[in-house]
């Protein structure tokens, strides 16, 4: 059996560097890839080349989820290197209609949710910066070249069984992988040393966002409750002792959605006024982030009930629940 080797690259998002994994024994099998970039693909190989390997001896490249610092140059390995992808049903559709989703959630972002938000014109700019340097990171991976196993499957990786795990949160089809004998757990960007943001996607009916940060709790306990010794993260150095991070990420976001509460109960009404408040005098990237989170913490207290949210002329306002 081999261990999963980490492998840092480089991208260009104010998150830093991805991780992928390389399994050597007993066939050379890669997890996740990195964004598309010229530096990227050098690091890559230069990696491999350390290991005695190049890209044409990789046998297969397991995907986690469809994001374009874990994906990106899935195709280009195909491509070059001839080599398997392989990822799950429901991660599937998002490597193969990339582009076609990067379309819809952008005119959605532009439409319908930051309006919704009630964000100003600084942030609107710096997210259609932000999508264009994604725009940049990937290239679709053809349905013919993507081979796929089922949500709950078990996957050979350094020669041993490792379970398939559907953890939505940080995405809907976010995916971990673990082994149970030996209690290593691929986390992706499930399980991080700093909380994954809870991306905001395109909803299924175009409009209607769904609740984020319920669900990512939800899956936080489901990771809690693996027998884990090390945690291989998306990003990031490699941890032990992952009950701990779970506690402490719950914690905070259970801080945090005090705080918001108290902010909404003070008069801030739009997800852009408590992202101000939360995140004062902060970087846009971070508030960009921050925004998410709020959202998150907005849905926490729409589920239990602590507030109501209602819609006008396009712009969503929440206030406390008597
Ligand atoms: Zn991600």
């Amino acid at each position: 059996m081999s261990k999963p080797i980490r492998i840092e690259l480089p991208t260009e998002y104010e998150a830093g560097p991805v991780n992928v994994y390389l399994f050597t024994e007993p066939e050379p099998v890669l997890v996740d890839t990195g964004v598309k970039s010229a530096a990227s693909w050098q690091a890559l190989t230069a990696a491999l080349a350390g290991h005695g390997l190049a890209i044409h001896d990789l046998a297969r490249v397991v995907l986690t989820h469809g994001h374009v610092d874990h994906f990106g140059q899935a195709n280009r390995l195909a491509q070059v290197g001839g080599v398997r992808l392989e990822t799950a049903v429901i991660v599937a559709h998002r490597l193969t209609n990339f582009t076609d989703y990067w379309q819809k959630r952008t005119a959605y972002y532009q439409d319908i949710f930051l309006p919704q938000t009630g964000l100003s014109s600084p942030m609107y700019q710096f997210m259609l910066a932000y999508f264009q340097i994604v725009a940049a990171n990937y290239e679709d991976v053809p349905a013919a070249a993507l081979h796929t196993y089922a949500n709950d499957a078990t996957i050979q990786l350094g020669g041993l069984d490792w379970q398939v795990l559907h953890t939505p949160g940080h995405c809907s089809h976010q995916t971990c992988f673990y082994q149970p004998d030996t209690r290593q757990f691929l986390s992706s960007d499930m399980l991080l040393k700093q909380t994954p943001t809870p991306v905001v996607e395109l909803p299924a009916d175009g409009r209607t966002r769904e609740p984020s940060l319920p669900t990512f709790l939800r899956s936080l306990e489901q990771v809690e409750a693996l027998d884990v010794d090390v945690v291989y993260p998306g990003h990031g150095e490699i941890f032990h002792d992952h009950r701990a991070l779970v506690q402490q990420q719950r914690e905070r976001i259970l801080r945090r959605t005090e705080d918001a509460y108290a902010c909404i109960r003070g008069g801030c009404r739009t997800a852009a006024q408590i992202t101000a408040h939360l995140y004062a005098d902060r970087s846009l990237a971070i508030q960009f982030a921050g925004l998410w989170m709020a959202l998150g913490y907005v849905d926490l207290l729409l589920e239990d009930g602590r507030i109501a949210a209602h819609e006008e002329n396009g712009v969503i306002f929440y206030e406390q629940k008597l």
